[in-house]
């Protein structure tokens, strides 16, 4: 299925919990409200069904943080149905070590973990506790899950962690880990003028350092660079209008709403409702209206 601006719908991203161990002073909390509601395994599983109907193919199941769910695997369960080619996940990290490997049993087939530096002060600065220990295991464990690939999220933050990038390719190129570097985005508040950082220069001295550069038309546009030790992708969606018109994911609250946009919560579409109802029918009609009202964030600007 398109959207009214050609963009095919192939991924599901699906904020499982609103609740997080972890405070990261910078959070979006992927655009969620704060609600009282909470999708069971049962009901994400129906809803993933259904998005399948509709040309789904990929599921990246995200928070708050989704390890705080004690029916987490069960969730993976749900969503690894055939049919479904990708089962994903993003989360810190800390509670991952005991649990690794049953995900991967139960159909979870890569991970993004997020690491913004390798050092314990500025990770209590940034996440509010002391676990870099557990994160750093979490890592260790998604590796011996053979979960593949394991990426590491880092967010760019000016005068935090933005000398921590040199370290941290050395740290994922040793473990074969994908680094991915992201720009911040605005998730309202101070934060961001104070803490944005461009990426142009860091991208450039990748670009000059690489045995070759790929576009990941399927992931936003992306650049993936190969350096000859290891591969960093620069995730920057900030005022990107190709980053938006490659943009192909239908989001899910945890609260059961379809959301068009990370960056806009004024278009929800209610789908857990016609879920509990059992009305199928009002289900599809629930699709159909947020994927139609999907609209890029950042446009292209024409001058006339
Ligand atoms: N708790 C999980 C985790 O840490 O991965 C999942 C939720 S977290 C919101 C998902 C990803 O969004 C993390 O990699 C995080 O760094 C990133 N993120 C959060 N706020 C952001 C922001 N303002 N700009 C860019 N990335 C952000």
């Amino acid at each position: 299925m398109k959207d009214r601006f050609g963009r095919p719908i192939t991924g599901l991203r699906i904020s499982v919990t609103e609740n997080c161990n972890l405070d990261c002073f910078y959070c979006h909390r992927e655009g969620c409200p704060e609600s009282s509601r909470e999708m069971t395994a049962e009901e994400i599983g129906k809803i993933i069904g259904l998005a399948k109907e509709f040309g789904v193919r990929k599921i990246k199941l995200t928070g708050g943080e989704p390890l705080l769910r004690e029916d987490i695997v069960e969730v993976v369960r749900a969503a690894a149905i055939p049919g479904i080619k990708d089962v994903s996940m993003t989360t810190n990290g800390t509670m991952l070590a005991g649990l690794a490997r049953e995900l991967a049993g139960a159909g979870l087939a890569r991970i993004n973990i997020s690491l913004d530096t390798l050092n314990e002060g500025t990770y209590e600065r940034i996440t509010g506790k002391r676990a870099l220990r557990e994160a750093l295991e979490g890592i260790d464990a998604a590796l011996e899950a053979g979960l593949k690939p394991v990426k590491l999220n880092m967010v760019l933050l000016a005068g935090v962690n933005e000398h921590e990038v040199e370290p941290m390719i050395a740290y994922t190129s040793k473990r074969g880990i994908i680094l991915q570097l992201i720009e911040l985005l605005d998730a309202g508040g101070k934060n961001f003028t104070i803490y944005h950082r461009d990426l142009d220069d860091i991208e450039q001295s990748l670009r000059e350092r690489a045995v070759a550069v790929r576009t990941r038309r399927s992931m936003q546009a992306r650049r993936k660079y190969i350096l000859p030790g290891g591969e960093v992708e620069v995730v920057k969606p900030m005022h990107n209008s190709e980053f938006c018109m490659h943009c192909t994911r239908l989001r899910l609250t945890p609260d059961g709403f379809l959301k068009p946009c990370l960056m806009r919560n004024d278009n929800l579409v209610d789908v857990l409702s016609h879920v509990r109802a059992g009305d199928i029918s009002k289900c599809r009609s629930t699709f159909i209206e947020a994927v139609d009202r999907r609209e890029p964030y950042f446009k292209k600007l024409v001058l006339k």
